[in-house]
């Protein structure tokens, strides 16, 4: 199997903070996905985010020496190939899934309506896969069973929620907001256009790993 492009960690403070350094972003040590061997040979690399305005970051790249291949690390607050925060997006859906009307969530969240669309598209293609790894995930935290009310593609929303409690309640404030949670255990592919389930192989995120 391919190893993932992209790893996605856990990233603290305000995306603000994240652009302000510019290439001196350090990521921390990171293992292979492959072969778990620490990541290194750095360089980087210049994309673009959408978040009250649009600015340029940095994307750190590691190699791993073993494998050859090279991993971007992405930043919690992004999902991979999608311009905008994972915060807005995740707020869109959440109020498209909702019920409210796409010209409302793209005016509300300040997108076009086209990118809400395909937001919106590709969460309904992805919330099977999503609901099922996120209930997964939730008791792997947590061994009670999760009661889901609704269903379709709001399953996957409630799923997520169930998840991002239990994380919570485990590991206290380590565990990012529910968006960049929801980035983070995707590996920044819960939006992606991969026909395999989401890998909740974010099981080594930070946050999981005993406290330093
Ligand atoms: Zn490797």
């Amino acid at each position: 199997m391919r190893p993932p492009l992209s790893i996605v960690w856990p990233w603290p403070l305000e995306v603000s903070a994240y652009l302000a350094l510019g290439q001196h972003i350090e990521v921390g040590d990171h293992p292979c996905p492959g072969c778990r061997r620490r990541l290194g040979g750095w360089s980087g690399y210049w994309r673009w985010v959408r978040g009250p305005g649009t600015q340029r970051l940095w994307i750190r790249r590691g190699r791993c020496s073993r494998c050859l291949h090279s991993h971007a690390l992405l930043p919690d607050f992004l999902l991979e190939r999608r311009l905008d925060e994972v915060e807005v997006i995740g707020r869109g859906l959440a109020l498209a899934v909702g019920g409210l009307a796409m010209g409302t969530v793209a005016e509300q969240v300040g997108v076009r309506m086209t990118t809400a669309r395909e937001w919106r598209r590709r969460h309904q293609l992805r919330a099977p896969a999503l609901a099922a790894a996120l209930v997964a995930l939730a008791v792997y935290l947590d061994p009670a069973a999760v009661l889901l009310a609704t269903a379709g593609e709001a399953t996957a929303l409630e799923a997520l929620g169930a998840a991002w409690q239990r994380a919570r309640a485990r590991f206290g404030e380590r565990v990012p907001t529910v968006w960049r949670f929801w980035s983070l255990i995707s590996g920044g592919q819960a939006l992606g256009t991969n026909r395999s389930p989401p890998a909740t192989r974010g099981f080594g995120a930070g946050w999981m790993a005993p406290s330093p």
